[in-house]
C-alpha cells in the first residue's frame, strides 16, 4: 500500500492504522477500508470514539489476518459486539482471499506459482491467465 494511503488512513483511525499495513498489496485497500469502517460501529455509540481493541496485522500471500487484543475495559463489552468483532476479522480475512491483491478485483482466488503466489485475478495472475 502507498505511503499517502497509509497516511489518510492513519489520519481516520490513528490507533489502528502503522506503517504495518505498507506491506498490504494496493488491490486490498478496500477489504482494509471496510474493515476499519465497520470496527468504529461496533462500539456502543458513546464509546465510538475510544479504543476498542489493539490490532496486529500479518499480511500473508494468501490473505490479511488480523489479530486482536480488546482495550476498551471487559465491561463495556457485550456478546453482540464479541461476535460482530469476530465477524469483521473473519470477513476481512475471507475478503481478502478472494479479492485480487494488484486491482481489487473481486474475482480471485489463490494462485499458487511458487515465488509468485498469491491472490490474482486473471487478469494479474502472474505469467498470464493461461499460466497454469
Ligand atoms: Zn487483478
Amino acid at each position: 500500500m502507498k505511503k499517502e494511503d497509509i497516511d489518510r488512513l492513519r489520519a481516520e483511525y490513528p490507533y489502528y492504522v502503522s506503517d504495518d499495513l505498507l506491506s498490504v498489496p494496493d488491490g486490498w485497500i478496500g477489504p482494509l477500508e471496510t474493515f476499519l469502517k465497520k470496527l468504529r460501529t461496533i462500539a456502543w455509540p458513546e464509546d465510538h470514539d475510544k479504543v476498542l481493541v489493539a490490532l496486529q496485522w500479518q499480511v500473508g500471500t494468501n490473505g490479511i489476518m488480523v489479530y486482536v487484543t480488546p482495550v476498551l475495559g471487559i465491561k463495556k463489552w457485550d456478546p453482540l459486539m464479541a461476535i460482530a468483532l469476530l465477524e469483521i476479522v473473519d470477513d476481512l480475512r475471507g475478503e481478502t482471499q478472494t479479492t485480487c491483491r494488484v486491482c481489487g478485483s473481486r474475482d480471485a482466488w489463490l494462485r499458487n506459482y511458487g515465488p509468485k503466489e498469491g491472490v490474482f485475478c486473471d487478469e494479474h495472475v502472474p505469467g498470464g491467465a493461461d499460466a497454469s
